[in-house]
């Protein structure tokens, strides 16, 4: 029993170091080798090695938004307390500041969302990834 549970515990941790490193790297969930983007905002439709379908349905990459805002939010408000306690920056440059941030961040961090979404969805629903896509016509 209590190898089974280590196996289990070793398998999550080796599937999230997979899900943050494909993730972080821009790489398809199920292959880990080709891109997911052919240009700064655009993705490709399929996996050019596996065939992999990366948007299953209308509305798929929401979740994006979500990982996007929470870091955009974490970031920013963990920044502004850390400039507050270290370097004690007055509330008129922290504004400026932190709304600089929260405009630009998002754009920077658009294709990294996208992808962490797309490799936890695979890590957490896989069966549902491979029954979809398997033979289909392109485009
Ligand atoms: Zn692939």
């Amino acid at each position: 029993m209590l190898e089974l549970l280590r196996e289990a515990e070793s398998m999550d941790l080796r599937g999230i170091g997979q899900v943050l490193g494909r993730g972080f790297s821009l790489r398809c969930p199920r292959c880990g080798t080709a891109p997911l983007f052919r240009g700064p905002f655009s993705m490709y439709p399929d996996c050019l090695s596996c065939s992999l379908r990366f948007e299953r349905e209308q509305g798929y990459f929401v979740g994006a938004i979500y990982i996007n805002y929470a870091a955009t939010a974490v970031t920013a408000i963990v920044g502004y307390f850390a400039l507050d306690h270290f370097v004690g920056m007055p509330r008129t440059q922290q504004l400026i500041t932190w709304s600089t941030f929260a405009v630009f961040f998002p754009l920077f961090f658009f294709r990294y969302s996208r992808s962490l979404w797309l490799n936890l969805e695979y890590f957490l629903n896989p069966e549902h990834s491979r029954g979809e896509q398997v033979g289909g016509p392109r485009g």
